[in-house]
């Protein structure tokens, strides 16, 4: 085991990682850009280093700074957390070079995921359930047209470098395709530069429904069911549960199996999530993010189980702690992100925190780096914690939710909280029932 982990990241997540390494008896070492230099992180690691100034491209992402660090304090492991360099694989391959372990999967494995079109094809070729579309890119508008008419409309095209929901355009029929192809193509010009696209059959009204996943490097894995994280705004997800409320048990033996026995199959390493559109009891993969997501905790709840602890089990060597037969389903969780953001455009609402109470009580888990006195900065995602809640079912989850809400108070700045205290009143939310569109078209009309 390690003696000495660095945790290349920052807020809620690097105190997330801080505590799997105290309970596993390992040494933490914060890295803090100069605006971070009183976060919590850095109160509560054992050790931590400035890596540079405000901005994340010369802090969080300076990879050579980030070596550096390790060098300086003998870390023997990096822990890259979500976002900043954690799907990087250039960033692996150069902590490969330097002898210093990277705790998530392969650079092979980061790329090939990391790719839209060679993603898709590889899960296809896994046995992934994959949304019908042209194989890799459609080079014209002919070509387009034979696509469209195989799969029917209506189609969506997306941009093969895009991200973050952007460069996409759908097409309802043949008369909007021409328009819709050439536009797309332009866009994704100027935004990634690359004009490249591909086609997909574009789904109505699909429920997000993502599988996670952990396999040990050497061919066995597992599946750790689902989580519906439908509730998205611009395709940034905000409220987040497991188990999926309209996922029964055979679907989920079913597509859990498909996604470990291709983890299995690929011999990935640590943790994963494997994301589909879920339509009419059919799973459409999207897209794989090898990585611990940031609603990692609702699995957590309700499974019992240490991602994190597991991912450095997993990157040092060791087997994994559980087996599939191990993984029984307890109750339901929910997660919602609570941003410092300012309805109703949620526009960043970055400040000092005058007052800071964390809820508490049977079920409630706050993943949280605020303080009281806290000043969050300008410069990063607007993030300031998460609180999950565990029930003995999902009813009991979402009063518990509601009576947690109630004993949170983040003063100075303005939240994302009123959000969850509304949404929970509609009963849509009560019965579990929304798509991927549910948010916005409520957002709307309510705010
Ligand atoms: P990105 O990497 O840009 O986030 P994704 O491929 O993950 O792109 O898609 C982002 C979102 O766009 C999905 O979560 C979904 O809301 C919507 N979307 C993508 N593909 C389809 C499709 N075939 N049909 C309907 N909606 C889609």
């Amino acid at each position: 085991m390690f003696d000495k982990i660095l945790i290349a990241n920052r807020g809620e997540i690097a105190l997330r990682v801080i505590r799997a390494c105290r309970e596993m008896g390992i040494a933490s070492v914060a890295v803090h850009s100069t605006a971070d230099s009183d976060a919590m992180h850095v109160r509560m690691a054992d050790e931590s280093v400035c890596i540079g100034p405000n901005s994340s491209a010369e802090s969080y992402l300076s990879i050579p700074a980030l070596v550096a660090a390790c060098e300086i304090t003998g870390a023997q492991a990096i822990h890259p957390g979500y976002g900043f360099l954690s799907e990087n694989a250039t960033f692996v391959q150069v902590l490969e070079d330097h002898g210093i372990t990277f705790i998530g999967p392969s650079a092979a494995h980061i790329r090939i995921m990391g790719d839209k079109i060679t993603a898709k094809e590889t899960a296809k070729n896994l046995g992934i359930p994959v949304v019908p579309g042209s194989d890799g890119g459609v080079p014209d508008y002919e070509t387009a047209k034979r696509v469209a008419a195989e799969i029917g409309y209506p189609v969506i095209i997306k941009a093969t470098a895009g991200g973050g929901g952007r460069g996409m355009k759908v097409a309802q029929n043949e008369e909007a395709l021409e328009i819709a192809f050439r536009t797309a193509r332009s866009e994704a010009k100027a935004a990634f530069g690359n004009d490249e696209v591909y086609m997909e059959k574009y789904l109505q009204k699909p429920r997000h429904i993502e599988v996670q996943v952990f396999g040990d490097g050497k061919g066995r894995a597992v599946h750790l069911g689902e989580r519906d994280c439908s509730l998205q705004r611009r395709h940034q997800k905000v409220f987040e549960e497991a188990p999926g409320p309209c996922i029964t048990p055979e679907q989920r033996a079913r597509i859990g199996g498909i996604c470990a026995d291709a983890m299995a199959e690929l011999q990935y390493s640590g943790a994963g999530t494997i994301e589909f559109l879920f339509e009419d009891g059919e799973f459409y993969f999207i897209e794989m993010n090898t990585r611990l997501q940031v609603e990692h905790p609702v699995t957590e709840a309700i499974f019992s189980v240490d991602l994190v602890r597991e991912q450095i089990r997993v990157a040092a060597g060791l087997p994994m702690e559980f087996r599939q037969e191990d993984l029984t389903i307890r109750g339901a969780a929910i997660e919602v992100r609570i941003n410092a953001e300012k309805l109703p455009n949620f526009s960043p609402c970055p400040g000092k925190i005058t007052q800071y109470h964390a809820p508490g009580g049977l079920g409630v888990r706050m993943d949280s780096a605020l303080y009281d006195g806290y000043k969050i900065p300008p410069y990063y995602d607007s993030l300031i914690g998460k609180l999950i809640v565990h029930g003995r079912d999902r009813d009991e989850a979402l009063a518990r939710l509601s009576r947690a809400l109630g004993e949170l108070i983040v003063d100075g700045v303005d939240t994302t909280v009123p959000l969850f205290n509304a949404l929970l009143a509609e009963p849509d939310i009560q019965k579990g029932d929304y798509s991927i569109h549910w948010l916005e078209k409520w957002l709307a009309k309510t705010f």
